[in-house]
């Protein structure tokens, strides 16, 4: 049964900014743990970001937390990354629109001062990188004494991103009566170890599993060569239906490439990722968001929190060696309950990559015929399927192509029957992550719904898409067969 916000016992002030916002119906992570986290419960969230799970902690913040005076830090929220802490700063500013609690983000890449002046004149609410907390905290510029509200998000990525120890010595100077959140994508033993030392008797919610939440996003794969994948693109973005694309790379090099190779070629692209400067990578993101660039080139650590609507196209301009990111990087255009499209490039030393891909979402993604079309790199095994060793660089395909399609809808051939034997060979790699079959467990059984705003319609039907093509499948589900919605033609 589906319940609204009306029902969740939310107070005044807050039910008005929920009404705002437009928010009618509690995405399943919310209405699953507002109610215990009300009460006071710790919670541990299986959730990846665009599951509206900011609102599932911020919102029993906010009307938990006493005003009390003088202003301390009553609530530490704990990000990856900066993108992500200013995007939980701006939801927590909308939720208490109508409260009277003062925040400020903290992280690093920027000048101390201005953290350090918002601290001093008083906050109830820090959203952090655990680095610059860590080095506040050092400088004693931060005290966590009075933390009542304590919120660890995307454990896992913090983990990946080397936060551990920082993390651990944060924990150890929060008061140990106090109320903790912590969320994750993956539950991997480190992810849970951590889980277990922080939470006490937790709620807990695992929301759309990730290998199931790629089902509403038409996925069509593209097989070329390195060397032609930029022409490819070109072509691509030429097309008028890709209205906001996202583009992901796996290194920093590549996305300023890719990012030059298309400013150069008349189509406005920003580039985003760790080696910008805090205002290089605002100014990109805002450009982005208000459609002056189409084109957004991102790393996976750098898309991570990027809160923007509307996205019409992701590209993998080069196939995610983990896994997992593909999930990740192409739930970017499905975001708050609208379908997308997602776009990969394949080349003869990804084949592999692209092989765990569709062993973790357990689908085949449709091969697209186009002009660049390498069947050395569809049909890729053995040596020629796996990355070139470290240093190598990928300069293109490792044998030369031994044909490539005359145009657009030229071929006919199916395609699947020799995918499927390069799948077998590639079937050995093993996995990297001995949690992967977790989220493909998880997936089994009854399935939930992936897509966390259907169940309301009301929520996702108030946000309108931007994407013509977008709209057409609403209701149904969207055919991952292509057609004609993608402007190419499956092989
Ligand atoms: P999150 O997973 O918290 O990053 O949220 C993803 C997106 O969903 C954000 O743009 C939120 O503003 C939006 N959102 C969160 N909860 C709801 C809701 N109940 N109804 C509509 N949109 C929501």
């Amino acid at each position: 049964m589906t319940v609204t916000f009306k029902e969740l016992d939310l107070i005044e002030p807050i039910q008005k900014a929920l009404k705002e916002l437009g928010y009618v119906t509690p995405t399943p992570i919310q209405a699953k743990s507002i109610p215990d986290l009300l009460l006071g419960k710790d919670l541990i969230g299986i959730a990846q970001t665009g599951t509206g799970k900011t609102a599932a902690f911020a919102l029993p913040i906010l009307q938990r937390m006493p005003e009390k005076f003088p202003r301390r830090i009553r609530a530490l929220i704990l990000a990856p990354t900066r993108e992500l802490a200013a995007q939980i700063g701006t939801n927590f500013a909308e939720y208490g629109k109508f409260l009277k609690f003062k925040q400020t983000v903290i992280f690093g890449g920027v000048g101390q001062r201005p953290q350090v002046d918002a601290l001093f004149k008083g906050v109830d609410i820090v959203i952090a990188t655990p680095g610059r907390l860590l080095d506040l905290m050092n400088q004693k510029k931060v005290s966590l004494k009075e933390v009542e509200f304590f919120v660890l998000d995307e454990a896992d990525r913090m983990l990946d991103m080397g936060f551990i120890h920082d993390i651990k010595k944060i924990i150890a100077k929060l008061p140990e009566r106090r109320q903790s959140f912590f969320f994750s994508a993956t539950m991997s033993p480190q992810v849970s170890n951590l889980a277990q030392g922080l939470l006490k008797d937790p709620v807990q919610v695992e929301i759309a599993p990730q290998a199931t939440t790629v089902e509403r996003i038409e996925q069509h794969m593209f097989f070329v060569d390195s060397k032609s994948k930029e022409k490819l693109l070109l072509q691509l973005l030429l097309k008028k239906h890709l209205t906001r694309v996202l583009i992901f790379t796996r290194t920093k090099h590549k996305a300023n490439h890719v990012a030059e190779y298309l400013s150069d070629n008349r189509i406005h692209a920003v580039a985003i990722h760790g080696n910008k400067s805090q205002g290089a990578r605002t100014k990109a993101l805002e450009d982005f968001k208000s459609g002056r660039a189409k084109v957004l080139v991102a790393t996976d650590i750098a898309a991570r929190g990027i809160d923007v609507n509307d996205i019409s196209h992701v590209i993998n301009f080069e196939l995610p060696n983990e896994p997992e990111s593909y999930v990740h990087r192409i739930g970017r255009t499905a975001r708050a309950g609208t379908d997308g499209t997602a776009y990969s490039f394949c080349a003869a030393d990804e084949r592999n990559y692209l092989h765990a891909i569709e062993k973790l979402i357990r689908m085949e993604i449709d091969v697209m015929d186009h002009n660049f079309h390498s069947e050395s790199a569809k049909n890729a095994t053995g040596q020629d399927a796996k990355p070139p060793p470290r240093g190598r660089g990928r300069t293109g395909a490792r044998r030369p192509a031994r044909s490539s399609s005359g145009g657009f809808g030229g071929r006919s051939s199916s395609g699947r029957s020799s995918g499927g034997d390069s799948h077998r060979s590639g079937g050995s790699r093993p996995s990297s992550n001995p949690h992967r079959s977790g989220a493909n467990t998880r997936s089994s059984g009854s399935k939930p719904n992936s897509n966390p705003h259907r169940s309301g319609g009301s929520s996702s039907g108030s946000k309108p898409s931007t994407n013509p093509h977008r709209s057409s499948s609403s209701g149904s589900k969207p055919s991952k067969s292509g057609g004609n919605k993608s402007g190419f033609r499956k092989k």
